[in-house]
C-alpha cells in the first residue's frame, strides 16, 4: 500500500466462506498500519466458496454509512480474492452486475485452484480486471505482460505478425529513496523488458535517462542499433543517491521523443516512456506528465521500493500503465511470516497482494472479499 491517509484509500475487508462476514469497513482504519494489522489477524472461516452470496453481500459496504465516498467521485473498487470454484456459480454474473450497476468496479483476484471462467465473469469479462497472483509474485511474468501493453498501446501501432515497431525511452529514479538493493532490482527489470523487445533500427529502438537532483543523459533513442550495445550499456549505469526530482526529469524526456533524437513520432511509430520510480518526488510531476501525454506518448509507471502511488498514478494517467516490481526478498519474507502464523499460504498470498501490490490503491475505496 502506498502513502496511506484516510482522505486517499480505504480499505475494508470482508471475509467469505460459508457465509460472509465484515471484518472492517471502509471507515473503520485512518492508517495503514492499522488495516495490516488487522488483515494479519485473520483465519480462514469455512469450508464452501458462497461466492456470489459474498458480493451480494459486498455491495451494503460502499454505503456513506460504511465510509463510501461514491458522492464524491472517489472510484469504488471491489477486489475479489479467491482460491476455488464458487459453490453458488449460478449468481456471480447477476450478483457482480448489480455492483457494477452501482458504479463499482470488480476486480477478480485467482490463486491457486480459482476458476478463470469465474474470474471473467466477476470482473463483467474485462479480462483486464482479472489477475492471477503468480503474476504479481513473478518478474518473469511481469513484463510478458508489460510488453504486450507497449506494442499494442496505439492503434497507430505497425505489427506485422508479431513484429511491433516502437519506441521506447526508460527513465530510471537512482535517488536515496531507491535503495540500491531496489535500483539492481529496477536495472535486472529494464534489461530483462528490453531483452523481450525486437531491437533494431526498424522495429524497437531504445533510449535512457537516469534521474535524482537532476536528470542525467544516458542515451538518445538513435544511439544504439543492437540489443547487446542496449543491454551492456544499462548494466553500466550507475547509482547516485539524493533528491527526487521527477517533475523535471519528465521535462527533460520531452527531448527524447524528437525525431532529432531518433524518435519516429511523426511517422506514426508508438512512442512509449517507461518510468521506473518509487513516485515520490520533490516537485509537481502531473503537468509534465500532461505534457507528454499531449504528444502522443504513452506513459507507463513501474513501481518499485516504498511506493507513493498517487504521483506514480497521475504519471501513468491510469491505473492499467501502473505496475509494481516484485521484490524476490518480499516472497521469502511473506513466507517466513506464514510459517509463523501457521496460516495457510492462500490467506498470506492475498495479504501480500493486498499489501503490496499498488496498481489499484490510490484515490480508490476497496474492500476485499477474501476467501
Ligand atoms: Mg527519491
Amino acid at each position: 500500500m502506498q502513502t496511506f491517509m484516510k482522505s486517499w484509500t480505504r480499505f475494508g475487508v470482508i471475509l467469505y466462506a460459508d457465509d460472509p462476514k465484515s471484518i472492517f469497513t471502509l471507515k473503520t482504519y485512518g492508517s495503514k498500519q492499522g488495516v495490516i494489522d488487522a488483515i494479519s489477524k485473520l483465519t480462514a472461516p469455512g469450508i464452501n466458496t458462497y461466492t456470489s452470496k459474498a458480493l451480494e453481500f459486498s455491495l451494503q459496504y460502499f454505503g456513506a454509512q460504511h465510509g463510501g465516498r461514491k458522492k464524491d467521485k472517489v472510484p469504488q473498487i471491489l477486489m475479489v480474492i479467491t482460491d476455488g470454484e464458487a459453490t453458488d456459480p449460478e449468481g456471480l454474473k447477476s450478483s457482480s452486475d448489480k455492483l457494477r450497476e452501482n458504479g463499482i468496479t470488480v476486480i477478480s483476484i485467482g490463486v491457486e485452484q480459482a476458476k478463470k471462467e469465474e474470474l471473467n465473469i466477476m470482473a463483467g469479462d474485462d479480462i483486464s480486471k482479472v489477475f492471477y497472483v503468480d503474476n504479481f509474485v513473478a518478474l518473469e511474468n511481469l513484463y510478458k505482460k508489460i510488453f504486450p501493453v507497449i506494442c499494442d498501446s496505439t492503434k497507430r501501432g505497425k505489427r506485422l505478425g508479431h513484429i511491433c515497431s516502437a519506441d521506447v525511452v526508460f527513465l530510471l529514479d537512482r535517488s536515496s529513496s531507491i535503495t540500491p538493493e531496489n535500483y539492481t532490482i529496477m536495472l535486472n527489470f529494464t534489461k530483462e523488458l528490453v531483452k523481450t523487445l525486437d531491437v533494431r533500427k526498424d522495429f524497437i529502438r531504445v533510449g535512457c535517462a537516469q534521474f535524482a537532483s537532476a536528470p542525467h543523459h544516458e542515451f538518445y533513442l538513435s544511439d544504439y542499433t543492437e540489443k547487446k550495445d542496449v543491454m551492456s550499456r544499462i548494466d553500466s549505469l550507475s547509482y547516485i543517491g539524493g533528491n527526487t526530482y521527477l517533475g523535471e526529469a519528465l521535462k527533460h524526456i520531452k527531448d527524447y521523443f524528437d525525431a532529432s533524437r531518433g524518435s519516429r513520432r511523426s511517422v506514426g511509430i508508438p512512442q512509449n516512456l517507461v518510468l521506473i520510480s518509487d513516485g515520490d518526488s520533490h516537485d509537481d510531476v502531473e503537468e509534465a506528465a500532461d505534457s507528454l501525454r499531449a504528444l502522443g506518448i504513452v506513459v507507463f509507471a513501474i513501481a518499485v521500493g516504498d511506493v507513493h502511488d498517487l504521483q506514480l498514478l497521475q504519471i501513468a494517467g491510469t491505473p492499467e500503465r501502473l505496475f509494481t516490481v516484485q521484490n524476490f526478498k518480499g516472497l521469502v519474507t511473506i513466507k517466513n511470516v506464514c510459517r509463523k502464523l501457521n496460516a495457510s499460504p492462500t490467506n498470506i498470498l492475498g495479504i501480500s497482494l493486498k499489501t503490496t501490490n499498488v496498481n489499484f490503491t490510490v484515490v480508490r475505496e476497496q474492500t476485499s472479499g477474501e476467501h
